[in-house]
C-alpha cells in the first residue's frame, strides 16, 4: 500500500515509525497509509527550516515573490492532479475541489505582492536631521497546523505569505488527507524554492506537541476545531510563541419577511450542503423571522432537496460527497437522532442514502430539521455535516440575540431587501464575517479571514493584511546624520 511520508529539506522521506490508514471516503476503504512523525522527525524539519532561514531572510523580496509567481503557474498547470488528490482523500466533488484550489491560488497571488506589502513606513525629519522608519522583519521558523476539510486552501492561507515575508515553514497537515501538502511542497521546489524553506511533517498529536514545545518555532497558525484551537493557543502562548488559532463554527442565516425567498432557498442549499456541510463557513442554521417565512422555506427546501445528488468525487453532476470518516458520519447521524428525541421535526432525513456502486462509502444525504430550539444538543454543537436546522423567531432582534448568545461567531448572513435592517445587522452582530444576501462571506485574499468569540483565539485574522502582520515583526529605526561640524551638548531631559 502507498505510504505518504514527509517533505524535509527539499526531499520526500519515509522514516520508519507509526502509521495510520488514509481512507477513500467514497469507497470506505483504506487505500493508503500515512506516517505519523516522531519527535525526531519534527526536529529534522525544524533543523532544516532553521538552517535555511539566514539565507532566505536575506534573499531580495522581489526574488522571493518571483518564486511565488512561478508557484501560482504550477498550481494552475497541475490543478487536475491536485483536485484528484483532494477528491480521493477528502471526498469532495471535483467542482468543489476546483473552487477550493482557486481560493488557495488567490492567496498565492496576494503573496506575490510582497515587495509592496513589506515596504514599511517612513517619516523624514521627525527631529533635526532625524529620520525614522518601521520595517517588517521575518520571525524565523514558523509552523502551520491544518484541518482535513480544505487540504489545499487552508495550507495556502498560510505558507505562501509566511515564506514570501522571509520566514521558513513547517507544515503539519491533517493526517486524514495528507497527500495534497506533499504535492504542493514538490511544486514549490520546482518553482525554485531553496531546500529547507518549506517542510511538511505528517502526523498527529505527537508532532503537534513537538511543534508547540520547540523554542526554535516562533509562531504557530492553527485551523481546526475549537477544543484543539484552545489547546494550541494556550500552549503556544505559554511557550512564548505568537499564535493565531481558528476554531469551529455555527453559522446562522436570518431570513427576513421581505426577503426573496426563492433566492434565499437556492443560496441556502449550496451553503448548507456544499462539501457535505464540512466547511467552517457552512450555513447550518436558518433563523426564519415569522412562521409564514419558516413554512415557505421548509416547503421549498423540501421540494428542492429531492433533486440533490450525493456521490463520489469524479462525477461532476454530484452536488456533494461523503463525510470524512465512518466515525464522523456516525457522529452526525447521532445529532439527527438527538434532535428528533429532543422534540425537533426531522422533515427530510438523509440517513442511509443509496449511492450506487459506493455502498460502503461514508455518505449521508441532505437533512432538514425544523422547530429546533436553543437548548437542543444539535443546536449547541457544530455538526459539520449536511444538516440544516430551522429555528423560528418573531423578530429580527430575537434572531440576533440567538446568534450573539451562541458560543461561536465565525460567519453569518442576512437575507433581506431592507438596507436599514442589513446595516443594523452588520453593525451590531457579534460575528467576524458577515454576509448580506451572501451566504458564504469568505473574505477575498486581500482582506483577512477570522471569526469572533470561540471561533478564533488570538488577535490577528488569517491571510491578507493581518497575515502580513502575523508573519512579521515590526522594527522601528530612528537615525541621525548630523551635518558636519554640528555638535550637540549634553541633555538629560527626555528627547522631544
Ligand atoms: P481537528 O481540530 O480535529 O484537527 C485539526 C488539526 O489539529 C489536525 O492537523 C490534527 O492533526 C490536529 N489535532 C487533532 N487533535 C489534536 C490533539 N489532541 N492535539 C494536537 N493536535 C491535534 O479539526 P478537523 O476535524 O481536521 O477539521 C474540522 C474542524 O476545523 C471544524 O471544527 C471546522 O469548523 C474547523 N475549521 C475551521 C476553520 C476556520 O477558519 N475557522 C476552517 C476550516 C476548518
Amino acid at each position: 500500500m502507498k505510504v505518504v511520508g514527509h517533505f524535509i529539506n527539499g526531499e520526500t522521506c519515509t522514516p520508519k515509525g507509526r502509521m495510520q490508514d488514509v481512507y477513500n471516503p467514497a469507497t470506505g476503504e483504506a487505500e493508503k497509509l500515512v506516517l505519523l512523525a516522531s519527535k525526531a522527525t519534527v526536529n529534522d524539519a525544524i533543523v532544516s527550516a532553521q538552517q535555511a532561514f539566514p539565507q532566505w531572510r536575506n534573499t531580495p523580496v522581489s526574488k522571493r515573490a518571483r518564486i511565488m509567481f512561478k508557484f501560482k503557474s504550477l498550481l494552475e498547470e497541475h490543478a487536475e492532479e491536485i483536485t484528484a488528490l483532494i477528491g480521493a482523500e477528502h471526498g469532495k466533488i471535483s467542482h468543489d475541489a476546483a473552487g477550493e484550489l482557486q481560493r488557495g491560488i488567490e492567496n498565492v497571488e496576494f503573496a506575490c505582492g510582497a515587495p509592496q506589502l513589506l515596504k514599511g513606513e517612513h517619516s523624514k525629519n521627525v527631529g533635526p536631521s532625524i529620520d525614522s522608519w518601521s520595517e517588517f522583519q521575518p520571525l524565523g521558523v514558523v509552523a502551520g497546523i491544518t484541518p482535513f476539510n480544505f487540504p489545499a486552501m487552508v495550507p495556502l492561507w498560510m505558507f505562501p505569505l509566511a515564506i514570501v515575508c522571509g520566514n521558513t515553514f513547517v507544515l503539519k497537515p491533517s493526517e486524514r488527507d495528507p497527500s495534497c501538502a506533499i504535492f504542493l511542497a514538490k511544486l514549490l521546489k520546482e518553482a525554485g524554492l531553496p531546500d529547507g524553506v518549506f517542510n511538511v511533517v505528517n502526523g498527529d498529536k505527537e508532532a503537534v506537541d513537538q511543534i508547540l514545545d520547540d523554542e526554535r518555532i516562533k509562531a504557530v497558525s492553527f485551523v481546526g476545531s475549537t477544543p484543539i484551537a484552545e489547546y494550541i493557543y494556550s500552549k503556544a502562548n505559554a511557550n512564548g510563541k505568537r499564535c493565531q488559532a481558528l476554531g469551529g463554527a455555527k453559522n446562522h442565516a436570518i431570513v427576513m419577511p421581505d426577503a426573496d425567498i426563492d433566492n434565499a432557498v437556492n443560496q441556502l442549499l449550496g451553503a448548507a450542503f456544499g462539501s457535505s456541510g464540512e466547511r467552517c463557513m457552512a450555513l447550518s442554521v436558518v433563523v426564519a423571522v415569522g412562521d409564514e417565512v419558516a413554512d415557505k422555506i421548509v416547503d421549498k427546501m423540501q421540494t428542492a432537496m429531492k433533486d440533490l445528488k450525493v456521490g463520489a468525487f469524479d462525477d461532476a453532476s454530484n452536488d456533494f460527497g461523503p463525510l470524512i470518516t465512518l466515525q464522523h458520519k456516525e457522529k452526525v447521524e447521532g445529532y439527527i437522532t438527538s434532535a428528533a428525541e429532543q422534540g425537533a421535526n426531522v422533515v427530510v432525513d438523509g440517513r442511509s442514502p443509496t449511492v450506487e456502486g459506493y455502498e460502503t462509502g461514508f455518505f449521508l444525504g441532505a437533512t432538514l430539521i425544523d422547530n429546533v430550539t436553543p437548548e437542543m444538543t444539535s443546536y449547541k454543537a457544530e455538526i459539520f455535516g449536511p444538516v440544516l436546522q430551522v429555528m423560528r423567531v418573531e423578530s429580527m432582534e430575537q434572531a440576533m440575540q440567538l446568534i450573539d448568545e451562541h458560543e461561536y461567531g465565525n460567519g453569518t448572513c442576512i437575507f433581506t431587501r431592507d438596507g436599514e435592517a442589513a446595516r443594523y445587522f452588520s453593525d451590531n452582530i457579534q460575528v467576524g464575517m458577515v454576509g448580506i444576501n451572501v451566504p458564504l462571506p469568505v473574505p477575498v485574499s486581500y482582506h483577512s479571514f477570522g471569526g469572533w468569540k470561540r471561533s478564533l483565539f488570538g488577535d490577528l485574522h488569517a491571510y491578507g493584511p493581518d497575515g502580513v502582520r502575523f508573519y512579521t515583526k515590526r522594527k522601528t529605526i530612528t537615525q541621525r546624520w548630523p551635518s558636519s561640524g554640528v555638535r550637540e551638548g549634553v541633555s538629560f531631559s527626555f528627547p522631544s
